[in-house]
Parts: C-alpha cells; structure tokens; sequence
C-alpha cells in the first residue's frame, strides 16, 4: 500500500506514523499483501466503461462480457462461489407481461381504453361482477391519497380490481401513461391489479366484465457473487455495486453509448480490488462476501433476489458503493455514506483512522432521497445496516445518466485513494472488533 496517496500534508514524522498505523492495522499475515493500484484500478474500469460493452443495460447481451469479466476477476482473486452455486454467477429470471388486448364494459357499456390500467402477471385474465372468486373488490375514495392506496394496493396479496373515484382522474392518467410499459416480476404468483376509472355517481354494484390478454416474454439475468470464508461463517460484511447501466440513449454529439464509467463501473471495480485485497490477507474473522448486482437501473432486482437467498440476519454490514469516480465537494479524500444516521456504521467507518486524512461523512444530499436510489435499500429493509458510499456531486453532475458517463471524466487518483480508504475503513467491522447497530426496518419505506 501506497500511504502517501492517502496523505494531502503534513510534516515527515506524520507521514511515518500514518505508515506505522496503517501497517499495523493491516494484520500482514503472508507478506503478499494485494496492492491496490491506479493503474489495476484503472484497466478495471476502462474494461467496464468500453463501448463493447454498449452500456451494460441489463437486458442485453452485451452485459454478460461485464459479468464474464467479473466472474474471472472473482476466479482469479481466489474467491469461492456462494453456498450451492458451482460458479460466480448467480442467475434468476425476470418476466415482462404487455397488455395487448382489452376488452371491458361497465353496466354493458364499453370502457374506454384510458379508463383502465393494470399491473397484470398472466397470460389472460377474466373478472366479471358475476363471478367475484376471482379478485377482491377495492376503492380508492375522494378523499384518500392515491399514491399511498396505490402502494398498498400493488403489495397486496391477492388480486384485486380496484375502482378509483373520478376525483383522482388528473392522476390516474398520469400513472396510467406509466404503467403502459410491460409489468415485471421476479415471481410467478404475483396477484394482477387492475385499476378503472370509475365514472361519476359510480354505484359499486354495477356490473362489468373485464377481459384481458398478455404477452409475456422471460430475460435471464444474473449477480456476480463469491466470498471469502471467515472463521465465523454465519457473520457476513458484504461489499456490493451494480454492474449493469442504461445502455443506449439517444445520440448525442455522434454518441450513444451510456458507458457508465462513474455509474457504476467505479463501484464495480472498487468490489473488484477489494476482493483481490482481503483475498491476500488472513484468513478474516468474519465471512466477506462480494456481489455484484444486475438490473439496479432497472428497479433493483438482482439485489432482491440475492436477499431472498440468504439469512439477511447474518449480514452484519453492507458497504455498496455508488459512483465514487469523481471527487466530492468537500475533496478528494471524502466520502459520504447514505442513511448516515440509521445506524452505527457510518460511524464506525468515520471513527475508523482518525489520522488519516480521508474522510467519511453524513450524504450532504439528504433531498436527493439516495438512501432509496441504490441496492442498500432492498438490504436495509430486512435490517440489514446497509448504506451506500459515494462522492460525486449528484446535484450538478453533468454525466449522470448520460452518454456522456466515459472513462475520462474520472477522478482515477480519487477513486483508487477511495477504495484503500474503504478497505482500511472496514478493517474492524471485518475482524468482528466492529459490529454496526441494526438498521430498522419499520423506519425503512417500502
Ligand atoms: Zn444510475
């Protein structure tokens, strides 16, 4: 390890006890200590961020080269592959279902194609006030808020028909604009919902039939995950980032590659580095794990999958980084951690070298809402004391999502510093000296 990288000034003799603290916190068992470099760090990225790679959307093609070369990383750094999977990746499936035709009347009056929207999981559906075994009924009132009955409403567990006062036609039309795009799960028994808009002086016993079809088309998608065994194999830290990104966009200047150098090739190469780096140490205290999630731009679906595979409960800390390619506000040597307060690791990770000059800190974007934006949120749900780690300025970042998202408008210095600050940083949560508080998850929004 390179200490100097990590120092901005100071007087020789601080320059020498930063080294003594930092080695002695590094626990050198085998003298092969991995070095994480700039130039390692760099051929990471600029693998993830080429135009081969046509911006890594998760339902291309194009993103298993992301994975393969992950997967081979993994290989190489000696990692195993999780608990009954023979090799690093970690495939599921995702279905879309598109409305493609519909057919309904209200009290024998057709409904028009506007009044109505669902988020169907079937091929066909019929619901008729005839036959009221296949859904509930439900309402959504005047005076109740759409968007809260909405969430409810798509969680519940059986299906349901749901007629929405005309008061709310302003928003249904907006969410029916939306929800025109295909319906995706992860499942195969997900309950169909179909709102209609209910006319004016609607009487909720009124008949109607309801006749749908669908197409449906299956994608197969897969995390890049492995570990490193500890001594306490039901304790796991678990350093995360998404591979996949946005893909193509429209051209602009003659591109059209979204290349995700900061989003988030920098994360994916930090899980990289940090799986060579712990890979060359003792054998830890406490399992580390490493993943690498799809479909994040997508609605987080790799990272639901992988929490459904494992004992949430026996993760005892998530670092997931999220854009760390260009320097904060506050320096290059900074980093903050989103949901700061919901639990002790944010803490932990500032206390953690106090002489070192690089610095962790509270997310000073609190209403940008990224707690909620990246795959710690699906973790910190269950409980999990899940934040992620970033350092670029959200807020005027003129990359973010756009094709313009390249190799050079990284930080390569900043990013590598970051990533041997995060390394050093989960040292005692690793060692089991640390244990981060629990997150709650009543306080978590679905
Ligand atoms: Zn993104």
């Amino acid at each position: 390890m390179n200490a100097f990288h990590l120092a901005r000034n100071g007087s020789f003799t601080s320059w020498v006890m930063i080294a003594v603290l930092v080695s002695s916190a590094l626990n050198f068992s085998c003298g092969q200590e991995y070095i994480i470099s700039v130039e390692d760090t760099t051929e990471h990225l600029r693998f993830l961020s080429s135009d081969e790679l046509k911006g890594r959307h998760a339902l291309s093609p194009e993103i298993t080269l992301a994975e393969d070369y992950i997967a081979s990383e993994f290989k190489q750094a000696g990692l195993k592959p999780l608990e009954g999977l023979s090799d690093f990746r970690q495939s599921f499936s995702i279905s879309e279902y598109s409305i493609n035709s519909v057919r309904a009347t209200l009290n024998g009056k057709p409904l028009s194609e506007n009044s109505l929207f669902g988020r169907v999981f079937t091929d066909s559906l019929v619901w008729t006030s005839m036959d009221a075994n296949a859904y509930e009924v439900a309402m959504i009132s005047r005076d109740e808020s759409f968007r809260a009955r909405f969430g409810e409403l798509n969680r519940s567990a059986s299906s349901t028909l749901v007629f929405v006062d005309s008061e709310h036609a302003d928003t249904f039309n907006r969410y029916q604009q939306f929800y025109s795009r295909p319906s995706r799960t992860m499942s195969d028994q997900n309950p169909s919902v179909v709102y209609v808009l209910a006319p004016k002086n609607f009487n909720p016993n009124s008949s109607f039939e309801i006749h749908l079809t669908t197409e449906k088309t299956s994608f197969s998608l897969a995390n890049v995950a492995g570990y490193i065994p500890g001594e306490r194999t039901d304790e796991i830290v678990l350093f995360s980032a998404h591979h996949d990104h946005i893909g193509i966009r429209s051209v602009v200047e003659g591109d059209s590659i979204a290349n995700g150098a900061n989003d988030n090739a920098s994360g994916v190469s930090s899980v990289i580095q940090l799986a060579h780096y712990y890979s060359s140490l003792a054998k830890p205290e406490r399992s580390i794990y490493f993943v690498t999630f799809t479909a994040e731009e997508m609605g987080g679906y790799g990272s639901r999958y992988f929490s459904q595979q494992l004992n949430p409960d026996e993760i005892v800390a998530m670092f997931n980084m999220e854009m760390i390619g260009k320097p904060a506000v506050s320096g290059p040597n900074s980093a903050w951690i989103t949901g700061y307060d919901r639990s002790s690791f944010g803490q932990i990770l500032s206390d953690s070298a106090p002489d070192s000059v690089y610095e962790f800190y509270p997310d000073p974007y609190p209403s940008q809402n990224l707690f909620y934006r990246s795959d710690n949120a699906t973790l910190a749900r269950l409980g999990v004391p899940a934040h992620s780690i970033s350092t670029t300025p959200i807020d005027v970042d003129p990359d973010y999502h756009q094709v313009s998202d390249e190799l050079e408008t990284i930080d390569l210095d900043h990013l590598n510093n970051t990533i041997k600050a995060i390394a050093r940083a989960a040292k005692g949560i690793i060692s089991g000296v640390e244990t981060p508080t629990r997150i709650d998850p009543e306080t978590v929004d679905r």
